[in-house]
């Protein structure tokens, strides 16, 4: 009964731009009975971890539990359990005039108890079905302990390694960003945000955020409109489209105006272009930032200019309760900006059923029965499988044989059950996931001799999310253990990469090669024994190139949440064919980033000249490039045919290839479609990711896929500053990886 739902993938969704018209006259009805201070309340969302005894905290004077029963907090985040958030609804309402019930928010960024593989890793599953799956039942669990709402999907195009937020989005590019985050929103959404299944979902970091100068979190984003449209505010126009409940803006300023006070963006491309009906939540304190930005001189000024921005809602910010009362008294601000705002989150709380029961999400039994359960775990490992990414296998090394006799599992992630939990994981138990080395205990039994040897540390001392992680540079006093064990080994699985705690917020690094000592742990196993299987797991694209000298396989793994060992081995030994596929392009050097597949060429692109746009040093091109990955079969690609040569603007286009499976293993792929504008009013890529199909193939069989391209398919944010489709010549590009396609032309007219 309870999995029916979570694995009931949406269809048609009532999405918070279908209005109601009943629903909008309550709220207007509601809206005319408001004091000012009561409309600034609904604007107000504090974090949870108060007291909510009573115990008075100084803000003007009042508790925030005195807050709460004035009806001056409209929402709160970081309150969870069915009793925690019945507790702070009750105060409201028993005590507020109004009784507005509150909503609850909270990070659910890849699962709530039942880890999923970090987004970045998911999306490498480029399985849309799957994604959703994850999603909901994430939003099942997330319900079920008494939360309506979730700071995902974050959609933002992430093109530098050094980001350490890279590994919770959708990757570099926008069109993959685009349907994984509307397929992240129906999870989380449901067929209706009014069930007790679905939470509210909200499209992050509006915008620009994954664009910080030199991969520094938080840091200064310059681009024009067209980068602007095209690539950043893509995903966040499909997410409005699909109805996304909410939007949170972003720390970073954008061409001189912090986001949280963008007009432009919030204001004329959401809320006029886009007509969004649902609100927008600052990011935590990104109100009161805008002091350190140099953009407002006090919180009276960061108030008014985040409200005439269209921030909606100020998040711990503790700026709008101060502010707004005496904005609108002095004339500063219309009341009808506070009119706007409060409908718009009346609306998200309406459309999730909370002014007829408050506390339906607030449900004991439901927290208790549908919360890491077996179905949700198993459904956890699936994807976990279908996102590991195979990035090299020479000779075939794997899968590997479970006739061994003997294998080494070595590394300081081999037997870790927390670093495969990510980072944002929720409500997740501390070391509750399956490791590396369990998951190759629990394939092989006792019939197989297993070595396991930690070889050092890479994390040190206490590892949190609040807290800067410290890295092992030095201890290599494992080292002689570890070689033992590869020393009498006939094949060894070497687990590095990165700490969770090593990607996430405020998780920025200048060095994305193997921290720490595995480099100097790899060379020491690599000197005694060649017969390498590297097992990655990480949260970021690391700089491969010296173990990609070294090992004849490596396996892209991330972290892949509870289940995280089971999926890795059935992959190691062969019972899953690997299928993922890089969402981001994984360097050959630090000096690349930000690097990513859809660049624009310059007016040197070819390496033949001296006088080159590249590097003296260096290739331009990744080591392993977005949409690869290798399986444990080959495909061959037939020339792509086209059903005409040219489009207009009525008519269709296809354009088939034949894929065939030409090696011995079922296997699926996912087959890639890029297109390139010639020539355009404003410079376009080299190509664009504009759709993809994935497809299971038995060894020699044959598949013909067909994808139909439309106008719409090729348009982009034009010099005329809308989106259109321009006349001219296009490539359409088929294949099985950004670098490797067929290449047929036609035009538009
Ligand atoms: C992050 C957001 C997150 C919020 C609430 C901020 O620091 O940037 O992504 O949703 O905290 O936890």
């Amino acid at each position: 009964m309870v999995l029916a739902f979570a694995t009931q993938l949406a269809s048609a969704q009532k999405g918070v731009n279908d209005l109601d018209p009943v629903t909008e006259r309550k709220i207007d009805s509601i809206i005319s009975l408001m004091t000012l201070k009561e409309k600034m309340g609904q604007m107000v969302q504090y974090n949870g971890s108060f007291d909510l005894t009573g115990a008075p905290s100084e803000i003007d004077g009042n508790t925030k539990l005195q807050k709460l029963r004035d009806g001056e907090v409209g929402s709160m985040l970081n309150v969870l359990t069915a009793a925690g958030t019945r507790e702070a609804q009750e105060n409201v309402m028993k005590y507020s005039r109004l009784k507005i019930p509150l909503i609850f928010g909270y990070d659910v960024i890849h699962g709530y108890k039942t880890m999923f593989p970090v987004p970045l890793g998911e999306s490498a599953s480029w399985d849309l079905e799957a994604i959703e799956n994850g999603a909901r039942i994430a939003a099942v669990e997330t319900a079920a302990s008494g939360v309506h709402w979730t700071f995902a999907p974050m959609v933002d195009v992430s093109r530098d390694a050094r980001w350490g937020r890279i590994m919770e989005g959708g990757g570099e590019d926008p069109y993959l960003n685009s349907v994984i985050g509307v397929a992240r929103i129906k999870g989380f959404q449901g067929t209706n945000l009014s069930d007790v299944f679905s939470i509210a979902a909200c499209a992050k970091h509006f915008a620009g955020y994954g664009y910080g100068e030199g991969g520094r979190d938080y840091n200064t984003v310059n681009v024009g409109v067209s980068e602007l449209q095209n690539s950043i505010l893509l995903p966040f126009k499909a997410a409005a489209e699909a109805g996304v409940a909410t939007f949170m803006n972003s720390f970073n300023e954008i061409d001189g105006t912090p986001a949280t006070a963008s007009v432009y963006l919030q204001r004329e491309v959401l809320k006029k272009d886009w007509d969004y009906k649902g609100f927008v939540v600052s990011d935590w304190g990104s109100i009161v930032e805008m002091i350190n930005h140099g953009y407002a001189k006090d919180k009276m000024q960061a108030g008014e200019l985040a409200v005439k921005g269209g921030s909606d809602m100020d998040m711990e910010g503790l700026v709008y309760e101060e502010s707004l009362v005496p904005l609108v008294e002095n004339g500063s601000i219309d009341e009808a900006l506070l009119d706007d705002a409060v409908r718009r989150i009346l609306r998200v709380k309406f459309d999730l059923g909370l002014f007829e029961d408050p506390y339906k999400y607030s449900d004991e039994t439901r927290e208790a029965q549908n919360v890491y359960t077996e179905a949700h775990l198993e459904a956890s490992e699936d994807i976990a499988r279908k996102s590991i990414v195979l990035l090299k296998n020479e000779n075939n090394a794997l899968p590997l044989k479970t006739s061994l006799k003997s294998i080494a599992v070595i590394g300081p992630l081999a037997a870790d059950k927390d670093s495969p939990l990510g980072n944002w994981r929720a409500q997740a138990v501390p070391n509750s996931a399956v490791s590396v080395l369990e998951g190759i205990q629990n394939k092989l039994g006792d019939a197989v001799e297993i070595n396991y040897a930690k070889g050092a540390d890479l994390a040190i001392g206490e590892r949190a999310f609040i807290q800067p992680l410290k890295l092992n540079q030095t201890d290599t006093t494992g080292f002689a253990d570890a070689v033992a064990a590869a020393a009498k080994s006939e094949v060894v699985v070497m687990v590095l990469g990165e700490d969770a705690y090593q990607t996430g917020e405020a998780r920025s690094y200048t060095d994305i090669t193997l921290a720490g000592v595995q480099q100097e742990l790899l060379d020491a196993v690599h000197a005694v024994n060649e017969n390498i299987v590297l097992v990655l797991m990480n949260g970021r694209p690391l700089d491969l190139s010296k173990p990609n000298e070294q090992v004849p396989a490596i396996l892209e793994t991330w972290f892949l949440g509870s289940r995280a060992g089971n999926a890795i081995a059935d992959v190691l030994f062969g019972d899953y064919n690997p299928s993922g596929k890089l969402p981001v392009s994984f360097p050959r050097n630090v000096g690349q980033e930000p690097l990513y597949y859809n660049r624009k060429n310059t007016g040197r692109p070819s390496s033949d000249l001296i006088f080159y746009s590249g590097y003296e040093d260096s290739s331009i091109e990744a080591l392993f490039p977005f949409g690869f990955g290798l399986s444990y079969t080959t495909f061959e690609y037939s020339d792509i045919s086209l059903g005409a040569e040219t489009l207009n603007a009525e008519g269709t286009l296809t354009a088939s290839v034949s894929v065939t499976n030409t090696g011995a293993v079922a296997g699926k792929e996912t087959v890639q479609l890029y297109i390139r504008d010639l020539f355009a009013s404003k410079t376009r890529p080299i190509k664009e990711l504009r759709d993809f199909k994935q497809i299971e193939l038995e060894p020699g069989e044959s598949k013909t896929v067909t994808f139909v391209i439309t106008p719409k398919t090729l348009e982009f944010y034009s010099a005329n500053n809308i989106w259109e489709t321009e006349p001219g010549d296009f490539e359409v590009m088929i294949g099985t990886n950004s670098m490797d396609l067929k290449k047929a032309t036609f035009s538009y007219e």
